[in-house]
């Protein structure tokens, strides 16, 4: 048997069920920890995305209608069932995604507790009311679902990213069609599946596959009303401008660029230890991963020392325990594709080119097999306008820029076109405050190596970080996919009424 036929053909989920697509196109799904082709995905037509997208139609009238405490059970329910898969959804995050099995269970967790956090939505679809605005007259608003949601998702959290929209969205009464990456379709599927175990109707969650296409009927589909989206700006801005203008809410999360500022009287221990795990945890595949370390005056040379020790201490290698590694060994996993891989290594010669120096260099890692591998690497000396101070890398290439004061750290978050986070290493509260107020990003850690929101907080990323008004996760999330409703009650006796018969007399309004 040919390679190809042994491959798994990733179903679509539709309708409370899998179903093989009718596209003849398809992409491949990589293990990036052996380099394997491990499945093909379908990349659906717009014909496809429409039958998709009646189904999520068809379901939304009885499910808007179930009352919000039955539908907040089903989620009850999910997350025992996630809980109970806990092991073998992380290692199926692992197998697509190549990320260490702590990282994946880490993934597993944070998504559960935005799943925790849809349990207890019903008392934030609560409206708020004021009797008697005027005479006799009563006024409140309620929520109500917006209709056919769409989550469209990036590679690097299979799970955790859907898991910041669909349980939120649908706990709201809304229904769900998930557009996960194409390079990690199979994480999603076992969510559909369990939500099914758990419950959920028929037609409320589906899952369809594709690229650009498939992506642009989604955006212009008259039945589909409002779109989540996480991924890389151009395509966020993209998503945005092409939503909007079809009349749909957006909220649109894109790339980053985060600088992790350690002052001279940080603890240097902690602050390289956090640095190691914010710029190489996830093989550096993180939008909140710190990118650029900026040593703040006489740290500097310490720092880029401790950098480089504890990188090239990392044991880097396939996670999934292919070979003889056992994968709780291994510190950093491989990157995503083979492409992405080579695109990463390559800014390794652009700091040359530029004239940074290359402190440790990812590329002189022993890197066993044949998975998409690139060891950590420690870039000193850039310079503001260098591509590697600006440029999203998207893999475990930290960057140091050197800066004689807090201002001039202050003046690159100004001058980035990113903004979702930012951290200092610190033990002085001033210069803390001074950077937690006037640093130019939208997520700010304190002694925190990657200040990402839990559940019960927006991801509140700022300028090409974002497009749209309300963020995800949160109560911010509970307003996007809910639309309030105000009423206006007015109440009055007539004089014949209580003049006919007596039984309705009453002194309200002090009368
Ligand atoms: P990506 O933009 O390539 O893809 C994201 C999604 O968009 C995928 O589902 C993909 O199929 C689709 N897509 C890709 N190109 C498209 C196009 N031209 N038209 C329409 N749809 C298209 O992103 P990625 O490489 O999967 O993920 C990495 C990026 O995501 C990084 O830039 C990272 O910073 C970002 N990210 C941001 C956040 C955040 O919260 N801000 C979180 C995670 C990841």
């Amino acid at each position: 048997m040919a390679l190809a036929e042994s491959l798994q053909d990733v179903p679509l989920w539709v309708g409370g069920e899998a179903r093989r697509s009718s596209s003849n196109r398809r992409s491949t799904v990589y293990n990036p920890s052996t380099g394997q082709a491990i499945a093909e995905v379908p990349l659906c037509s717009a014909a496809e995305i429409d039958e998709v997208v009646q189904t999520a139609a068809a379901a939304l009238p009885a499910w808007a209608e179930t009352p919000a405490v039955e539908r907040a059970r089903v989620m009850f329910r999910f997350r025992e069932l996630m809980q109970g898969q806990f092991g073998e959804l992380a290692a199926l995050v692992t197998r697509e995604h190549g990320k260490t099995i702590a990282e994946a269970r880490a993934e597993m967790q944070r998504g559960i507790e935005m799943v925790e956090f849809a349990c207890g939505i019903p008392s934030l679809l609560m409206g708020q009311s004021l009797e008697n605005i005027a005479t006799n007259v009563d006024s409140e608003t309620s929520r109500h679902p917006v209709g056919v949601c769409v989550g469209i998702t990036p590679f690097n959290f299979p799970s955790m990213v859907p898991l910041w929209m669909f349980p939120v969205a649908i706990t709201c009464g809304n229904t769900f069609i998930l557009k996960p990456s194409e390079k990690v379709p199979l994480s999603a599927l076992r969510l559909a599946e369990l939500l099914h175990e758990a419950g959920l109707p028929a037609g409320v969650f589906n899952v369809a596959h594709g690229d650009k296409e498939a992506v642009d009927a989604l955006l212009r589909h008259p039945k589909v009303r409002a779109i989540s989206f996480v991924g890389s700006t151009g395509v966020a801005k993209y998503i945005y401008q092409t939503g909007t203008a079809h009349g749909k809410r957006v909220q649109s999360a894109g790339g980053a660029k985060n600088h992790v500022i350690i002052m001279p009287d940080a603890d240097l221990n902690q602050a390289v230890k956090a640095l190691q795990a914010s710029a190489f945890g996830c093989a550096g595949e993180r939008c909140m991963a710190g990118s650029i370390a900026v040593p703040v005056g006489r740290i500097a040379d310490s720092l880029v020392e401790g950098l480089c020790k504890v990188g090239q201490s990392m044991k880097v290698g396939p996670t999934d325990g292919s070979g003889s590694f056992k994968p709780g060994d291994i510190d950093m996993g491989p990157l995503i594709t083979r492409e992405h891989r080579d695109r990463v290594a390559r800014y390794l010669d652009v700091a040359k080119s530029e004239g940074a120096d290359v402190a440790l260099d990812g590329r002189a890692f022993d890197l066993p097999g044949n998975g998409f591998l690139l060891g950590p690497s420690v870039v000193d000396k850039v310079t503001p306008t260098m591509r590697l101070a600006k440029e999203e890398i998207f893999g475990p290439v930290l960057s140091v820029v050197r800066t004689g004061d807090l201002d001039e750290a202050l003046e690159l978050g100004r001058q980035c076109e990113y903004g979702n986070g930012a951290c200092i290493f610190t033990r002085s509260g001033f210069a803390a405050r001074q950077f937690k107020r006037h640093f130019n990003a939208g997520m700010i850690g304190v002694n925190v190596g990657v200040p990402a929101p839990m559940a019960w907080f927006p991801f509140t990323g700022w300028n090409k970080s974002f497009f749209g008004d309300l963020h995800i996760q949160g109560v911010e999330g509970v307003q996007f996919y809910t639309q309030q409703k105000m009423t206006l009650t007015r109440w009055f006796q007539s004089a014949d009424e209580s003049a006919a018969d007596p039984v309705w007399k009453t002194s309200a309004n002090g009368k």
